[in-house]
């Protein structure tokens, strides 16, 4: 049996065609628009390569994105850490997503220090770079009054605000 075929078609199913951190949903088992992901990343964590709750399924780009990008300051060598609060970023197995990122279509909205350092470490910004006409003030406006919105349940205005700062330093 091939163990990371294995993997990816469990994946596959129990992440229902979702990356685990872009979110982004694709209808297709072919192995090729899938990844592996290990969470903390397998160069400084091998022993936890085959342990369920260090994998889960990502898209490509993301998995290249993160890499080999560290997401603790664990010297965990037998057991994988079970408590959310080890990890820098959203952990697909132990964190709810929805209270770290808000994902508005392309965009992503930091709720949290977790929530952000996944946004830097998984490049989840690359999909707003790709798709949005920075040259449209209308689209630039409508980023901005979507985090307007958020500010209210995040309390963490600051941040948004670096978000989209960030953002517009690409313009
Ligand atoms: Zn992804």
């Amino acid at each position: 049996m091939n163990l990371r075929k294995a993997i990816k078609d469990f994946g596959i199913q129990s992440q229902d065609y979702t990356c685990c951190y872009c979110r982004e949903i694709t209808h297709s088992n072919s192995h090729k628009v899938w990844e592996v992901e290990h969470v903390l990343p397998l160069s400084d964590f091998a022993q936890f390569a085959f342990e369920p709750l260090n994998l889960a399924i990502s898209c490509p780009d993301c998995n290249t994105a993160k890499s080999n990008k560290k997401v603790s300051n664990t010297k965990a060598k037998k057991n994988v850490p079970t408590q959310s609060a080890i990890y820098f970023i959203v952990h697909p197995h132990l964190d709810n997503y929805d209270e770290h990122i808000k994902k508005s279509g392309l965009f992503f909205y930091p709720k949290s220090k977790k929530g952000r350092k996944t946004i830097e470490t998984c490049g989840l910004l690359r999909l707003a770079e790709k798709y949005v006409d920075w040259e449209s003030l209308e689209e630039v406006e409508r980023i901005e009054a979507e985090a307007k919105a958020l500010q209210g349940n995040s309390g963490d205005q600051a941040k948004i605000k670096g978000l989209i700062s960030d953002l517009l330093s690409l313009l």
